[in-house]
């Protein structure tokens, strides 16, 4: 028999979890599809995505089965053994993107840690061990590692934690003449999200994607793109570099890629690759047979025209909604994004008020996100229906009313 269940609830948080987090004052315990339940039986819309993971919804009975039948099977070799659901799924990203080589590890900062290094060690054995500069962007999210977050832009995640890793440099994003005052030839790399998430769900320009491009290709230097979580189908195309015809050096994935279950993957060219040994880097989990398991699932589904382009008419409903809502209540600035990754930011008078939404939203029963500052963010499944984006959006303006009106 079970052993029972200890009795837990928000108030639980505040005594053992550590300080890091501010969750909701609900606490969810099951879903389906883009509906979610909590622990008095409340049930919400799921506009939030478990922040752009949750790609094909709340245990999609095909990602269940993946993970069913591989937990029957083989749960975890390490990579001392190779396993069948990571030569699979690495296989699969290689024939959909520009990449040869996949490295698989568990979080998008895993996957940027890798990436940065390989930028590093690579142009260090094949150009100069003086070639380290790494030029980043303001607002940018990278993840929480040391490296990671010395490469993201925002000094409130990276100050306080002791010397930083040198030699990186932030410009302004989308602001080409400010990468050309900067790149050099010690230039090693220039590492961007296409669409900043964190920073408030900014799309890189065109101009800015191609000039980057050109710029690195002048100086010997990679252009890394962080897709950490414009990837995977969220922008209408399986990576948002896609759109731009803009082709990477490294690129790196990890939310939508398992679904829900932790796995992370960075893509490389068999040039950059090479540089590597066995032994230079390496990981206990990354490419655990449950995670690839699932992640091909996922991938099977996601990359297909069906789901890519219901992204895109998801999209519309989202916008015609958001607009119908600003005509009534003139409360964004602007609708933007890329597919179904989308921000609406709000107008100066209500830009401190994002908290209070996300909270008023939840009363009403949808769960939503906000990004950087004063900028609401959804970024729900992929596969949403739309009577759930309808309903959902019914109790967004419900929620949005009170706080105006406030
Ligand atoms: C979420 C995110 C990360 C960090 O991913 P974790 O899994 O939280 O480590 C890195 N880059 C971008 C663009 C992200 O959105």
């Amino acid at each position: 028999m079970a052993a029972d269940k200890l009795m837990v609830n928000r108030a639980t948080f505040d005594e053992v979890i550590l300080p890091i987090y501010a969750p909701a004052q609900f606490v969810p315990v099951k879903g389906k599809g883009s509906r979610v339940w909590d622990q008095n039986g409340t049930e919400y819309i799921d506009f939030s995505g478990g922040i752009a993971v949750t790609a094909l919804g709340h245990c999609h009975p095909a990602l269940v089965e993946a993970l069913k039948s591989q937990g029957e099977t083989l749960w975890h070799t390490s990579n001392v053994f190779t396993n069948e659901p990571a030569l699979r799924l690495a296989s699969k990203l290689i024939a959909a993107t520009f990449a040869e080589r996949v490295l698989f590890v568990n979080s998008g900062t895993e996957a940027n840690e890798a990436a940065f290094k390989l930028a590093r060690y690579y142009v260090g054995k094949k150009h100069s061990p003086y070639k380290t500069k790494i030029i980043a962007f303001h607002n940018a999210f990278h993840g929480r590692s040391l490296f990671a977050v010395s490469v993201g832009g925002q000094p409130k995640y990276s100050d306080g934690f002791g010397p930083k890793p040198a030699d990186i440099v932030h410009v302004p994003f989308n602001d080409l003449e400010a990468v050309k005052a900067v790149i050099d030839d010690h230039t090693c790399a220039v590492v961007l999200e296409p669409i900043q998430g964190e920073g408030g769900i900014m799309p890189a320009s065109q101009a800015f994607m191609e000039g980057l491009r050109a710029l690195c290709d002048k100086h010997n230097a990679l252009l890394v793109f962080d897709e950490v979580q414009s990837g995977m189908g969220r922008s209408g195309k399986l990576f948002a570099y896609q759109h731009y015809g803009v082709v990477p050096d490294i690129l790196t994935t990890a939310k939508a890629l398992g679904g829900g279950f932790p796995v992370s993957a960075m893509l490389t060219t068999n040039e950059i690759a090479s540089a590597m040994t066995p032994g230079v880097h390496g990981t206990t989990y990354g490419g655990n047979p449950l995670a690839c398991a699932v992640a091909e699932a996922a991938m099977d589904i996601i990359n297909t025209d069906e789901v890519l382009n219901g992204v895109a008419e998801r999209r519309q409903q989202f916008e015609a909604a958001l607009n119908a809502i600003n005509s009534r209540l003139d409360v964004f600035s602007d609708v933007r994004g890329m597919g179904l990754l989308i921000g609406a930011a709000l107008k100066p008078q209500y830009v401190d008020k994002a908290r209070d939404i996300l909270n008023a939203a939840a009363a009403e029963g949808v769960m939503i996100l906000n990004a950087g500052t004063g900028v609401i963010r959804l970024a729900p499944s992929l596969i949403i229906e739309p009577t759930d984006i309808e309903e959902g959006m019914q109790r967004f303006a419900r929620a949005l009313e009170k706080v105006v009106k406030a």
